[in-house]
């Protein structure tokens, strides 16, 4: 089955979006998430653009270009959020200063800070969904993780939706890609010569997920459909925190205690 059938499929089996929604599309300027913009304009969805530009120098330029270049030829409306200028600091001095006082993964800081933007400029944009690249690699990796951590607990909350129907501040978060392995998605966007910058990250270095994402290479497409297919299986039994959402009394966004996890950060810096 072609990429593009398996995204429709997903769409209409857990009915994450409909075409009156505004949707907002998380974009790196990897492969990824360009696929998913991609898509979702090519099936006929509302969509606009959101690049969070860390300031990590080159990389984060030539991505910006890549992106800009898709809207463009797409006609996408682009939003793109300047790190730098909003924080008065890039992505990297924010996090070795966090990091001289507490030790903290680089992916694990900036993956919290990237989320909070997120939402809080989805809300801002008045968009109903925000839709990330997040493909059944990574999320057959974050099951296996959450069970290598002793937690399956922060499964609960994963799948094609993530939502807090209880929560108005919360946007939530479609993964039109949960079921394409990330090699097929690797072919179609080669195949169709999309704008992508091919490299990871230069600072994604140290995390638990890379020492993971090798063990996956030695694992077939078998396995990893396997994985999926067994969270599916178990998700329903999976318990869901009963923690109630509040509102971070720093920032007022969503949280799970009274200071969210971005706010928590940004206190160790001194802020
Ligand atoms: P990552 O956590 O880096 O693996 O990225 C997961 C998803 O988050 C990607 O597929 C994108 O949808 C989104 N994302 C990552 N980095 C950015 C960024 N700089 N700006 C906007 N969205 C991003
Ligand atoms: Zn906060």
């Amino acid at each position: 089955m072609n990429i593009q059938t398996q995204v429709k499929n997903t769409i209409d089996k857990y009915k994450i979006c409909d075409k009156k929604e505004k949707i907002l599309v998380a974009m790196s300027g990897g492969k990824d998430s360009t696929v998913v913009a991609y898509l979702l304009h090519k099936l006929g969805y509302n969509i606009q653009g959101l690049y969070i530009n860390l300031g990590l120098g080159h990389y984060s330029e030539r991505c910006e270009k890549a992106i800009k270049q898709l809207c463009e030829d797409l006609g996408i409306k682009l939003h793109i959020y300047n790190f730098n200028k909003k924080h008065g600091s890039s992505m990297c001095y924010l996090r070795t200063a966090i990091q001289s006082k507490k030790s903290l993964k680089n992916c694990a800081i900036c993956g919290v800070i990237k989320k909070w933007i997120l939402n809080k400029e989805a809300r801002r944009l008045k968009v109903n969904k925000i839709a990330t690249g997040h493909h059944l690699d990574d999320e057959a990796q974050t099951f296996f993780l959450n069970i290598l951590k002793g937690s399956p607990q922060l499964s609960a909350n994963t799948g094609t939706i993530t939502r807090n129907k209880s929560d108005k501040k919360f946007i939530p978060r479609i993964k039109p890609l949960f079921y394409v392995l990330e090699e097929d998605i690797r072919k179609f966007s080669k195949k169709q010569k999309l704008p992508i910058v091919y490299e990871s990250c230069p600072c994604a270095i140290d995390s638990y997920r890379i020492q993971i994402r090798k063990l996956f290479k030695t694992f077939s497409e078998k396995d990893k459909k396997n994985i999926i297919k067994n969270f599916d299986k178990v998700k329903g039994n999976i318990k869901k925190s009963k923690l109630k959402i509040k509102y971070c009394q720093l920032c007022g966004e969503p949280a799970r205690k009274n200071i969210c996890k971005r706010c928590e950060l940004l206190k160790i810096n001194g802020y």
